[in-house]
């Protein structure tokens, strides 16, 4: 099992290359399951990705509680974390974000699918929850557990899902893991738009899409994930877990 320390140095890396990735802005977040008791995970307080440090990271319940806040304000939609911890003992990290090229997806009906290799992590189609089925009219934001809850609902098994007007989601199974899904799944999201502006898109075969996530491997993930914490100017730390 990973150690606490590892942990909180990832997800302080995580959160650098997702910001310099552009897959979060000023919003966004990623999360981690505790290492030493999974009803618990780790989440920043409230503030930028690219401006997070290990001092910043808070601990809490499945629920949402803060364990020791000492006085730092936690992020408002950290239920979409607690959620998904809760309904799949299988996923260990969650990335939450506003990424822009998979926006208009969430609200027109058209599906995020793979379009090339790298985008079969994001699985075979992305699933859209639409926050309005269940709760109104509402800030869009997932500021309780019961939207959380409906959230990792319509998310199942999978790896990926957007929120219409709102952003994505991405459950991984460790931090590296869902940090690669996010990246692609932006990626998947510009490319397809593209490829849908000149004509008839052939996407992946499900088959494919099967082949390609079964040799998505730690190997290349810990390949990109070298040269991302290259640009994000962070060590990369050996591997546990
Ligand atoms: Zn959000």
């Amino acid at each position: 099992m990973p150690t606490l320390a590892y942990l909180i140095e990832e997800l302080v890396t995580a959160n650098r290359i997702l910001a310099r990735e552009n897959i979060v802005d000023s919003f966004g977040h990623i999360s981690v399951r505790h290492p030493d008791n999974p009803q618990r995970y780790l989440l920043s307080r409230s503030r930028a990705p690219d401006c997070i440090e290990a001092a910043d990271i808070m601990e809490f319940t499945l629920e949402g509680d803060p364990v020791d806040a000492k006085g730092r304000a936690p992020y408002l939609e950290r239920f979409i974390h607690g959620a998904l911890f809760e309904a799949r003992p299988d996923v260990m990290s969650v990335v939450h974000n506003h990424s822009e090229s998979v926006i208009p997806y969430g609200v027109t009906g058209q599906k995020i699918k793979p379009i090339y290799h790298m985008g079969a992590s994001i699985g075979h189609e992305v699933p859209v929850w639409d926050s309005h089925d269940q709760f109104g009219d509402t800030a869009l934001l997932v500021e309780n557990m019961a939207m959380g809850r409906d959230l990792a609902k319509l998310m199942g098994h999978g790896a990926t899902a957007l929120m219409r007007g709102h952003g994505a989601t991405v459950a991984g199974r460790n931090i590296r893991h869902a940090v690669y899904i996010s990246v692609y799944l932006e990626a998947n999201a510009r490319l397809q738009k593209q490829a849908m502006d000149m004509g008839d898109v052939k996407f992946l075969t499900s088959g494919e899409v099967d082949k390609v996530a079964s040799r998505t491997s730690s190997y290349g993930i810990n390949r990109a994930w070298e040269n991302w914490c290259r640009r994000a100017g962070r060590q990369m730390q050996p591997e546990q877990g």
